[in-house]
C-alpha cells in the first residue's frame, strides 16, 4: 500500500472533513464500513485513513510521511496493516480466522493495528459470523474497515457495531479532475470515459486499460448503420464483431446504449443536442434522421434484455442474435 494524503481523495469531502476531525480529537472507533458506488475512492479512502491511523504523528493531509510507519507503509511493508480481499470471488471464514490470529498480537512499530476487509460484501454467512465474535469485543489497539458497494449484503449484527461513511458518486467534474491526473490531460477519447464513468471514475480508469476498446467504440456506431440496412448477412457480419469482444460485453453494451442514446439526443436536439460520442457528431447527425425515435427507443430495450438474458445465462450467441434481429426490425420500419 503506498503512501496516500487526503489530498488524493477528489471529492467525498463529507467524509474527508469527519475522518479528519476525528484524528484531531482522537475520538477513532473501532470498525468503520466504508459503503456507496464501486469506483468512487472508498478504497483509496481506506488506505489514507489507515495511513493516518497509523503514523505517529499525523497531520492535516493524513499520513505525515516521515515516521518509522510511514516509511513502511511507503515501501508497502507495514506489518501493523493487515488488507484481506477477495480469493476464489469470495471472502471465506478461513482469510477471518487468519485475521483473527493476527489481531491477538499487540501492534509492533504503531499505537494502533488496522484491517482493511475490501469487497467485505462477498463475505460468506460463515465469515461474517466469525468477525462478529471479533467486533463485539476488538482489542483497544484494533481498527477494523468494511469496505463494500453493497452495504445490504452485510448482517445487520455486523452493522450494528460499526460506524457507517456512505461514499458519494463522483461529480462530472470530480470525473475530470481524477482521470486528467491518472490518465494525462490528452487521453484518447475522454469525453467517452467521462460519460462511461456515470459517476464514478474508478469505473472509467477500468475501462481505460481494457485492450482495444477505443476501437470497437468506434466501430459500434457502424455495427448499427450496418444492420439498419437489413438482411441476415448483416446480422452474421454484425455478430462477428460480438464475438470479438465476448469477454467485456458489459462494457460493449454500455458502449452501444451511449450510441443509441446520442442518436436519440441528435434526432431530437438536432445540432444543439448533447452527445457522448461528441467526437463522432457528423456522421451521428448525418443519419439521425433515419431513425424514428420510437425505434431507437426500441434498441435501447433490446439491449436492456440482452443483459437481463446474459444474466440469467442464457447462450451467448442467441443472445446477441435476437438482439440484433430485433434491433434490424425496429431499424428497417
Ligand atoms: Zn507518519
Amino acid at each position: 500500500m503506498p503512501l496516500i494524503g487526503f489530498d488524493e481523495i477528489v471529492g467525498q469531502k463529507h467524509i474527508i472533513d469527519i475522518m479528519r476531525s476525528s484524528l484531531r480529537d482522537a475520538r477513532v472507533s473501532h470498525a468503520y464500513i466504508f459503503d456507496g458506488p464501486s469506483g468512487v475512492g472508498k478504497r483509496t479512502a481506506a488506505r489514507a485513513y489507515a495511513g493516518a491511523l497509523l503514523c505517529a504523528e499525523p497531520r492535516e493531509n493524513g499520513p505525515c510521511g516521515l515516521c518509522a510507519v510511514c516509511v513502511q507503509l511507503a515501501s508497502n511493508n507495514c506489518m501493523d496493516l493487515y488488507e484481506v480481499d477477495i480469493e476464489e470471488r469470495r471472502i471465506v471464514i478461513d482469510q477471518i480466522r487468519n485475521l483473527q490470529s493476527d489481531i491477538i498480537k499487540r501492534p509492533l512499530y504503531s499505537e494502533r493495528k488496522v484491517y482493511i476487509i475490501n469487497n467485505a460484501e462477498t463475505m460468506t454467512g460463515e465469515a461474517q459470523n466469525a468477525l462478529l465474535k471479533t467486533l463485539e469485543n476488538p482489542p483497544g489497539y484494533v481498527v477494523l474497515i468494511l469496505v463494500t458497494s453493497n452495504y445490504d449484503a452485510l448482517y445487520p449484527t455486523i452493522k450494528s457495531r460499526t460506524v457507517r461513511y456512505s461514499f458519494r458518486r463522483n461529480s462530472r467534474d470530480e470525473v475530470k479532475l481524477i482521470l486528467d491526473k491518472k490518465l494525462g490531460p490528452n487521453f484518447p477519447h475522454r469525453d467517452f470515459l467521462e460519460a462511461y464513468a456515470d459517476g464514478a471514475a474508478g469505473a472509467a480508469l477500468d475501462m481505460s486499460m481494457v485492450e482495444g476498446l477505443p476501437e470497437a467504440n468506434e466501430e459500434i456506431i457502424n455495427v448499427i448503420f450496418l444492420l439498419k440496412k437489413g438482411g441476415v448477412s448483416q446480422i452474421i457480419k454484425a455478430y462477428q464483431f460480438f464475438e470479438k469482444h465476448k469477454e467485456v460485453y458489459p462494457v460493449i453494451s454500455k458502449m452501444m446504449r451511449f450510441a443509441f442514446r446520442d442518436l436519440l439526443n441528435a434526432r431530437i436536439g438536432g445540432a444543439e443536442g448533447e452527445l457522448i460520442n461528441n467526437d463522432k457528431k457528423d456522421i451521428i447527425l448525418r443519419n439521425a434522421p433515419d431513425f424514428s425515435t420510437a425505434s431507437l427507443l426500441n434498441c435501447i430495450d433490446a439491449i436492456d434484455e440482452s443483459e437481463r438474458a446474459l444474466n440469467s445465462n442464457t447462450n451467448f450467441e442467441l443472445m446477441i442474435k435476437v438482439m440484433l434481429l430485433k434491433m434490424q426490425e425496429e431499424m428497417s420500419q
